[in-house]
């Protein structure tokens, strides 16, 4: 099988080149192709020799993932399907703003934690994405959107992804070892060089993996709280039941010691009539009373059969305001690309459950 090698990070390259009997320089002159200049043939890498070219193509392949299709909304935002095999799919979200473009990257072929608000969570888990898989978003994406006229400010593009979330399908802390790895590349200087302020993870609280995040590769971090107390979360993100509140907000104290931010997002859907009431900020300000954050406020994005509506106007607004008046700063986020379903949460993808899940709900259902 030829070493697909997107699946490696700068370092893994270069032990990779090593063993083929090549210099490490060889190993950031293809990096540098591959994920600066987007080429994935090796005869276009027209500064290495014909002979290491040759060899290149008997011993290895640059291969994203295929794209099924590409969507655009009307307001910009664009959303790819990736066929990753045997009945799977994944999806990926550009979301063009004045300042920035902001990808919205999958790191699993479903989720295997079920947050009940969630279409990803609701299809059940396959499979872990490989590096290249996580990487090959990116990779398409710029590739993909490169040169193309900046629809707001009439500029041709040439890097057109400025930040990174990792909000799309999947909890990534879940896939630790190939999600830092491609964090990594994201963050090299030879490749994307995006810094680590403009690169999140946003997890639902695996709390020992962010730990092992801030050690090996501390990025901004968005954590999913939804609930500000055990019983309501333990309810809607399950995985509370394993990593508590007290242990998450200790967690999240001691992640901000490595943070290149000075605070942690706290991402909170809010779902009608469940924990968007005026007592339930009241409790968040005092469970987070101790961690440097911020609030983005997530209305609920609907998707069939979720059980689940969002809050009116004003019970947003009036839930915003306790926050904003115990200083905190909040974000409302709006909704973008609603009508090609990239919102968050309803990224459907296609996920052949290995979970039993969806049998089980299905069978539930039915009786
Ligand atoms: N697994 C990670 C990242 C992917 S989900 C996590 O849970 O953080 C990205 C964000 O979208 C999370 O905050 C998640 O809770 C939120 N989300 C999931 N379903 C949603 C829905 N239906 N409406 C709005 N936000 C949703
Ligand atoms: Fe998984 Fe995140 Fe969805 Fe929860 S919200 S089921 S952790 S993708």
């Amino acid at each position: 099988m030829p070493q697909n090698l997107l699946d490696c990070d700068l370092e893994g390259l270069t032990a990779w080149f090593t063993e083929l009997g090549e210099k490490p320089f060889r190993a950031k002159q293809v990096f540098h192709w591959m994920h600066q200049a987007g080429v994935a043939d090796f005869a276009q890498m027209t500064d290495i020799a014909k002979s290491l070219r040759e060899k290149l193509q008997l011993h290895a392949v640059v291969q994203a993932p295929a794209i099924s299709y590409a969507h655009t909304s009307s307001d910009g935002t664009r959303k790819w399907l990736f066929d990753v095999g045997v009945a799977n799919g994944i999806e990926t979200v550009f979301i063009p703003e004045e300042d920035r473009g902001t990808l919205c990257v999958s790191s699993q072929v479903g989720c295997a934690l079920e947050c009940t608000f969630c279409s990803t969570g609701r299809q059940g888990f396959n499979r872990n994405l490989s590096v290249a898989e996580i990487i090959g978003q990116l990779w398409v994406a710029n590739n993909s959107l490169r040169g193309e006229v900046n629809r707001t400010s009439g500029e041709l593009a040439e890097r057109p992804v400025t930040n990174v979330v990792m909000m799309g399908m999947g909890e990534p802390l879940a896939n630790f070892e190939n999600v830092v790895t491609a964090l990594r590349v994201m963050l090299d200087d030879h490749a994307y060089g995006l810094s680590r302020r403009r690169v999140t993870v946003s997890t639902s609280g695996i709390v020992p993996a962010m730990d092992r995040l801030a050690e090996r590769c501390p990025v901004a971090l968005a954590v999913s709280l939804h609930a500000p107390n055990d019983a309501l979360r333990d309810q809607i993100v399950p995985i509370n039941r394993k990593y508590p509140l007290r242990e998450l907000m200790a967690a999240c104290r001691r992640y901000l010691v490595h943070a290149p931010r000075d605070f942690i997002t706290f991402e909170y859907v809010m779902l009608a009539g469940v924990n968007d009431q005026p007592e339930h900020a009241r409790q968040l300000i005092e469970l987070t009373r101790d961690v440097p954050c911020k609030f983005n406020l997530i209305p609920f994005n609907p998707f069939p059969d979720s059980g689940y509506e969002k809050p009116r106007h004003d019970t947003l607004r009036i839930f915003r305001e306790i926050l904003q008046d115990a200083s905190y700063i909040v974000t409302t986020r709006k909704t973008r690309g609603d009508d090609i379903d990239a919102a968050c949460g309803q990224l459907a993808g296609k996920v052949a459950d290995k979970s039993g899940r969806v049998m089980k709900r299905l069978k539930q259902e039915a009786a």
